[in-house]
């Protein structure tokens, strides 16, 4: 699709005129996630692909199916709009999935699922399993995709853990039962791909830089002494280093680490801010969340819903497999 042309049915006025109502009203729910979900391609069969399809009706009423669901002529099996995503065995009505995209993909810091329970009269429980599914549903794998290049930027934060050790100095191995380190890489301009990891070393930070940023790179860290290690230092096209223990941030040939921190600002903001800490467990996914916001910044609203959608295609939640956000294992044979 050429750059900036937008896909039928994705039109910036048309999706955010249709959310209210799609937010209150099952039928306009389903029939809205059905036009972002379907809206490259026709509504084929979530079994086998055919693309000779139909509504059901209610034969009384011949008004659509209660459950609203599709039936397909090829193999006879019926379906909905929620088979293959996230949305699969989820009783939650769409139009709270449609609510509660919305406001993840608006809320600049996130929304929390005790908000969502409280806007759409959920229990706990199911706002929080929605919004999990949510945000498993925005993570992107980055493996196999193209890595990063230009001038990219890495830093290191520390989230989660007791409010007491917030203000902790953050290091390798000091708290590691207590905070957890994430690990950023931001294209200037374009993508941030980010990592928990149970440790933050030269070789696992060297590991997840061999893996997502191209050699041609320009990279720029602060002076933390994992990346003055050799192999890191001499591996990319250049190394800008700013340190910020001598109170440097930015020096005037544009070598900074600005952009890296400022996504770990919103970051942290969210998960002190609008989650109240999250669960070790799940750290993984609100960082998953953040990256997923950060990379269709450029993008509005109703387009952000759209992707997300889209994004949840093919996905199903298993607790057992958190998608590329695993501290990565050494693989032999990269440079460090
Ligand atoms: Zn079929």
């Amino acid at each position: 699709m050429a750059k900036g042309q937008r896909p039928a049915g994705s039109d910036k006025s048309a999706i955010i005129t249709a959310l209210p109502k799609a937010c209150a009203d099952e039928l306009a729910a389903v029939e809205f996630i059905e036009s972002l979900r379907w809206s490259e391609t026709r509504p084929c069969c979530q079994r086998c692909g055919d693309t000779d399809v139909y509504k059901m009706t209610d034969r009384k009423t011949g008004q659509r199916n209660k459950r609203f669901l599709w039936k397909c002529n090829g193999c006879q099996k019926q379906y909905t709009v929620r088979v293959g995503t996230v949305m699969e065995d989820s009783r939650i009505p769409l139009r709270h999935w449609a609510y509660a995209l919305w406001k993840a993909c608006s809320s600049k810091k996130g929304v929390s699922a005790l908000q969502i329970k409280r806007e759409t009269g959920l229990t706990y429980k199911s706002a929080l399993f929605m919004m999990h599914r949510i945000r498993f549903g925005m993570a992107e794998d980055w493996r196999g995709q193209q890595k990063l290049s230009g001038t990219v930027e890495t830093d290191e934060t520390y989230v989660g853990g007791k409010p007491r050790n917030k203000q902790s100095r953050p290091g390798p191995r000091i708290l590691p039962h207590r905070k957890t380190p994430v690990v950023s890489l931001v294209e200037r301009g374009g993508n941030i791909r980010s990592f928990v990891t149970v440790d933050v070393t030269a070789d696992n930070v060297g590991q997840i830089l061999a893996e997502n940023v191209a050699r041609e790179s320009h990279l720029m860290t602060d002076s933390a002494g994992i990346y003055r290690h050799n192999s890191i230092h001499n591996y990319f096209a250049s190394h800008g280093v700013t340190d910020h223990s001598r109170g440097q941030y930015a020096k005037p040939d544009g070598t900074h680490s600005n952009t890296v921190e400022s996504a770990f600002s919103l970051l942290k903001r969210g998960i002190y801010g609008t989650f109240h800490n999250v669960s070790r467990k799940h750290q993984h996914r609100y960082v998953a969340e953040f990256d997923f916001r950060w990379n269709a910044r450029k993008v509005d609203d109703g387009e952000r819903l759209s992707r997300a959608i889209k994004s949840s295609v093919g996905k199903r939640l298993q607790y057992k497999e958190p998608l590329a956000t695993l501290p990565p294992t050494p693989i032999q044979g990269t440079p460090f």
